[in-house]
C-alpha cells in the first residue's frame, strides 16, 4: 500500500492515463503539464494503484495533447509490464494499420488506445482498425468528443452499427460525447450538469451489447456520475460488469490533478456500493478485458 492511508477493498487498476504532456484545461494554470514514467509510478504508490493502462494517441490527433509515441511508450514501459500496461494506436489514416499493430503487439502492446481522431466513429478507417484490433484478440478504447473545440470519433448514434459489426471486440467508450448521453436529454453542452432524466444511449447499449464497456476518467466520467449521486448509484450497480475506473492521470482537475486529487476514486467510495461492486469497478473488470 501508499505512503497515505486510504481504505480500499482492493488494489485499484487505473485504466486509462498518460505519460508525456498535456496542456492545461485549469483556469488558473497555463501552459503544458509533464509526466514521466517516474510520476507515474510515484501517483501509483501513493495511491495504491497496482497496475495502470497508458494510452499513446494516433500521431498529431490532438494538438492539446503531446502524449508520448506508440514506439517510445513500448520502449519506457519494455521493463515493468506488471505493473504498466501499454496501448498503442497506429494513425488510421496510415498505411498498412494492421501490420503496424501487429508489429506493436509483437513489441508488447495489449490493447488499441487511446482511438482519438476527427473523423466520425464509422468512418472507414477506424472501422478497420477496430477490425485488426478484434482479429488480433486485443481491446480497443475509443474516445467521443462532440465539440465545442473540436470533435471526435463523433457520431455516436452510429455507435450501435459499430458495435454490431466487431462482436467479440472488447471495446471501452468514454468521452463527453459519449457520458453526456447518460441522460435522455442529453442537450448542446459537453458537460451537462443537473440530474440524468430518463435513460440514454448509454444505457441502453451497455444493455444490449456484451462486449461494451465504459470507462470514467477524465472530467466526463466524472461529471456523468457526480451530477446525480443517487443515479450514479443505481447506474454502477446494475453495469457493475462493465465499468472500469480510470482517472486520465496526468491531465489536471478542478481540484489539482486527475488521479492525484483521487476525485474518481473518492466518488466511488462515497456512494454506499458494496464491496462486491467496488471489486470489479476498482479492478476485476480491468483485468477481465486485460485477459
Ligand atoms: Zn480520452
Amino acid at each position: 500500500m501508499g505512503n497515505s492511508v486510504i481504505d480500499l477493498p482492493v488494489q485499484p487498476i487505473d485504466f486509462h492515463t498518460h505519460l508525456g504532456e498535456v496542456r492545461s484545461f485549469h483556469p488558473k494554470i497555463k501552459g503544458w503539464i509533464k509526466a514521466e514514467l517516474n510520476d507515474l509510478l510515484q501517483y501509483m504508490n501513493e495511491t495504491s494503484i497496482s497496475k495502470v493502462v497508458v494510452h499513446s494517441l494516433p500521431p498529431r490527433s490532438d494538438p492539446f495533447s503531446r502524449v508520448v509515441s506508440n514506439t517510445r511508450l513500448l520502449r519506457i514501459t519494455r521493463k515493468i509490464r506488471d505493473k504498466v500496461v501499454p496501448f498503442c494506436c497506429p494513425s488510421p489514416k496510415g498505411k498498412n494499420i494492421q501490420a503496424t499493430l501487429r508489429r506493436f503487439l509483437e513489441e508488447g502492446c495489449k490493447g488499441l488506445g487511446e482511438l482519438k481522431t476527427r473523423s466520425r466513429v464509422d468512418d472507414t478507417r477506424i472501422l478497420a482498425l477496430l477490425k485488426t484490433a478484434e482479429d488480433l484478440g486485443i481491446p480497443a478504447l475509443i474516445h467521443v468528443e462532440e465539440g465545442p473545440i473540436f470533435s471526435y470519433c463523433y457520431g455516436v448514434e452510429s455507435l450501435a452499427e459499430v458495435l454490431e459489426k466487431f462482436p467479440s471486440l472488447k471495446l471501452i467508450v468514454h468521452g463527453p460525447g459519449w457520458w453526456k448521453h447518460i441522460s435522455d436529454d442529453s442537450g448542446v453542452e459537453a458537460y451537462p450538469s443537473g440530474p440524468v432524466r430518463g435513460e440514454g444511449l448509454v444505457q441502453r447499449l451497455l444493455r444490449r451489447f456484451d462486449n461494451l464497456y465504459v470507462d470514467i476518467s477524465a472530467a466526463s466520467g466524472l461529471n456523468a456520475l457526480s451530477r446525480d449521486l443517487e443515479h450514479a448509484r443505481r447506474f454502477l450497480e446494475e453495469f457493475q460488469d462493465k465499468v472500469l475506473y480510470g482517472t486520465d492521470f496526468p491531465c489536471l482537475s478542478s481540484s489539482g490533478q486527475f488521479g492525484i486529487d483521487r476525485s474518481h476514486i473518492n466518488l466511488l467510495l462515497n456512494l454506499g456500493l458494496g464491496t462486491r461492486v467496488l471489486r470489479k469497478i476498482l479492478r476485476e473488470n480491468a483485468e477481465r478485458v486485460l485477459r
